[in-house]
């Protein structure tokens, strides 16, 4: 029998479980690519409810103690002390989700002898260090697909709040203004802007396809060039590497993993060489920025807005400075974490809960490390080594 440790975000301080706005959720059929949903034997838990917090437990607790498993949820998960970090030294298996990491650093993989399977409930397995998953012969798995569409909006919906000054502008209503000229004074269309992704992964072509009808005109970078058909269709600018694509745009959305070759992209020298007043919505991962280099750069007006959802570490201090930096449009890591998302990397974590009790390979897209290897979509996006890993000292 297993013992699983389950790391979740903590219960609304209005208590669990909560009201909720809509009774249902949309039922979607597969994902864009034709990838199927996940497909556990049963689901048993309410699809659209609060599953991603403690209470909510992933829906997993009925389906473990079931077939004899123990399972430990907590959010206390960073320090010494911490349950997570007690739990951690008898646990078989670790799950955690990116919005609220439970950084499994070499140093605790090492006090982790029985640890055999992390599992990443949603996407973005950085808070794992890979290289010692790898040597300690740890499986590392995450739900490709499951929250990607999700991101996307969130891309989206804040591309549009800093560039039509959004937030600012509701800010004065709620306190009983009605500043026009305040709220506009740093307000334009998206339309006829250039626009450009950082990966057009899952996410970044699903951004650039939403962007298309706002008629702007969409650059990308990439490892690896899309279709013709594709680039034709959406009208795309291919650039070989960020330093070409910052040049060109106005906008940038970033989507690729934060690997090495990602760590501290865009640091002072490549914000420097993009027009002033450029706009930059990283829905990836903080580190792909350099964090003071973003707060220079919008205190003197090179950026005119940054937003996105991603923090270092997480949760972020109270002083954080982006969170009160300028022009800033952050939110916590909320956007692959919509009650619509959870359903689905829930089913997803039974499933592979299900395949690995059973002996079943789980499947290939899920896999980041197997057999001491990147592996499946891991040994695509991600790299082996390097100042990114969790714990090693290069933040
Ligand atoms: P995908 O694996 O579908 O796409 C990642 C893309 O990044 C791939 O096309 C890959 O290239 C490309 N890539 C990798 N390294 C580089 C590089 N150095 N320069 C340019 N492109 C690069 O992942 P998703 O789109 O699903 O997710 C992207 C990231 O978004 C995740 O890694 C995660 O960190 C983050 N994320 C954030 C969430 C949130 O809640 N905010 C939720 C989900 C994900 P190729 O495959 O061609 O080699």
């Amino acid at each position: 029998m297993a013992k699983i440790l389950l790391v979740l975000y903590p219960d609304s301080v209005t208590g669990y479980p909560p009201k909720y706005a809509r009774d249902s959720i949309p039922v979607l059929d597969s994902y864009p690519d034709g990838q199927t949903l996940p497909s556990p034997s049963v689901i048993d838990f309410t699809p659209g409810a609060l599953l991603g917090s403690v209470s909510g437990e992933l829906g997993l607790r009925r389906f473990l103690e079931a077939a004899g498993h123990e399972l430990v949820v907590t959010s206390d998960k960073d320090g010494p002390n911490s349950v997570f970090e007690r739990e951690l030294a008898s646990a078989d298996i670790v799950i955690s989700q990116p919005f609220w990491p439970a950084y499994l650093t070499a140093e605790r993989i090492a006090k982790a002898p029985k640890l055999k399977l992390a599992i990443t409930a949603g996407i973005g397995s950085d808070h794992v260090d890979l290289d010692a998953a790898i040597s300690h012969g740890i499986t590392v798995v995450e739900e490709t697909y499951s929250n990607s569409i999700s991101v996307a909006e969130h891309a989206v919906m804040q591309v549009l709040a800093l560039v039509r000054n959004y937030l600012p502008s509701h800010e004065w209503v709620v306190n009983g203004g009605w500043n026009i000229a305040d709220s506009v004074e740093r307000a334009y269309d998206l339309e006829g802007m250039n626009v450009g992704v950082i990966a057009a992964g899952r996410i970044g072509r699903a951004v650039l396809r939403r962007l298309a009808p706002f008629d702007v005109r969409l650059h990308y970078t990439d490892k690896n060039r899309l279709s013709p058909e594709i680039e034709r269709e959406l009208g795309l600018t291919f650039h070989p590497d960020a330093a070409s694509l910052v040049r060109a745009v106005d906008v940038v959305s970033i989507h690729a993993p934060l690997h090495p070759e990602t760590y501290h992209l865009f640091d002072d020298a490549l914000i420097s060489s993009m027009k002033r007043g450029s706009y930059i919505v990283n829905t990836a991962r903080a580190e792909i920025t350099d964090r003071d280099a973003i707060v220079r750069a919008l205190e003197s007006g090179q950026l005119a807005g940054y937003a996105g959802d991603v923090w270092y570490p997480q949760p972020p201090a109270a002083d954080h400075p982006w969170r009160t930096m300028p022009h800033n449009g952050m939110t916590p890591h909320v956007s692959g974490s919509t009650l619509s998302a959870q359903a689905r990397y829930a089913a997803g974590t039974r499933e592979i809960l299900e395949d690995w009790f059973a002996d079943r390979p789980i499947r290939e897209e899920y896999l980041i490390v197997d057999g001491g290897q990147l592996a499946g979509v891991g040994a695509a996006s991600y790299t082996a080594g390097g100042e990114s890993s969790p714990g090693s000292g290069g933040k």
